[in-house]
């Protein structure tokens, strides 16, 4: 089987397990949002992708957190496959890890712990890969890639202990040393976005983590527990240096009330492309979009 089509196979049961378990756990499935009067701040992403219609800029989503907290106030466990558009810079292009568009697997559940989605992200996680297993095993066994096995719960490393112990370059330390898949918790509040939730008991540190692959292929996913209370929404943001009236749109979700909520995000094309062995996302997709590089279609 040539290398595309395996990978389309792949993607193909990842996709399919995927919605076969949230069902089974109580989710439905949303319609992804692609234009937006609001979106992701991502502060490592500094370019925008806007389009200019009925007299007013649209940002192309780069996650659909704020659509997600405002979606589980109608529906408790929600997912979307999600179209991101994030302008990385050219040099990500190296990293293997970077497109300029991807999709993922974006979930968040009403009144839930953060404890209680890492553990739905471990099942999940683990059903995937026994459907590619069952599925695409022999496929990929062929071109000698054995889909791993794992058992749960995973470990989980401190932000700030994983940093004292690996220094500077921890996460990719972490992520080659690791023979399992490893969570990060507990990140410091200025190293991520306004909307990760400040453990009140912790001031200064966050209710979040993100799980990472083993065999140096990084970043897995991202996610946490959700500010949702108005005044703790505007403090983030101004903490941030970002202004208020840039979030409207979310500070008026918040005045009407907000719902405590977790949730996750977890990038399709890094899943598919840890599954088979891939150096690089872009083997994943059909038409990859490398930031700073050409697309033939
Ligand atoms: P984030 O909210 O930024 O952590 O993104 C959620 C997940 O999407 C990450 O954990 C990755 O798996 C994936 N992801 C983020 N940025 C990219 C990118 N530029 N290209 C491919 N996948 C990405
Ligand atoms: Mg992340």
């Amino acid at each position: 089987m040539k290398r595309e089509a395996l990978a389309l196979e792949v993607t193909s049961v990842v996709l399919g397990a995927s919605r076969d378990f949230l069902a089974k756990e109580g989710f439905i499935e949303l319609l992804p949002v692609i234009l937006a009067p609001v979106t992701d701040p991502l502060r490592t992403t500094p370019e925008w992708a806007t389009i200019f219609a009925y007299g007013r800029p649209w940002y192309l989503t780069r996650s659909m957190i704020f659509h997600k907290q405002a979606a589980v106030r109608v529906y408790p466990k929600i997912f979307c496959f999600s179209p991101n558009v994030r302008l990385e810079p050219p040099e990500r292009a190296q990293t293997g890890r970077h497109l300029f568009e991807f999709v993922q697997l974006d979930l968040e559940v009403r009144g839930a712990t953060r404890e209680e989605v890492m553990e739905l992200g471990e099942r999940l996680f683990l059903y995937i890969l026994a459907e590619v297993r069952k599925e695409c095993g022999k496929a990929l066994e062929a071109w000698g890639r054995e889909v791993p096995e794992y058992s749960r719960p995973f470990l989980r490393i401190p932000w700030h202990k994983a940093r004292q112990e690996l220094g500077e370059d921890f996460e990719a330390e972490l992520s080659r040393q690791s023979k399992t898949p490893i969570w990060l918790v507990d990140f410091p509040i200025d190293q991520r976005e306004f909307y990760d939730r400040e453990d009140p008991e912790q001031p200064g540190i966050l209710r979040d983590m993100d799980l990472l692959y083993p065999e140096g292929f990084g970043e897995a996913l991202s996610g946490g527990e959700r500010e949702y209370q108005l005044e703790r929404i505007k403090a983030r943001i101004l903490r941030q240096g970002l202004s208020l009236d840039s979030y409207r749109p979310l500070l008026a979700l918040a005045e009407d009330g907000l719902s405590p909520s977790a949730g996750f995000g977890i990038g399709i094309e890094r899943l598919v492309g840890f599954i088979c062995g891939f150096p690089h996302v872009a083997q994943v997709r059909l038409f990859p979009r490398v930031p700073g590089e050409e697309a033939l279609l």
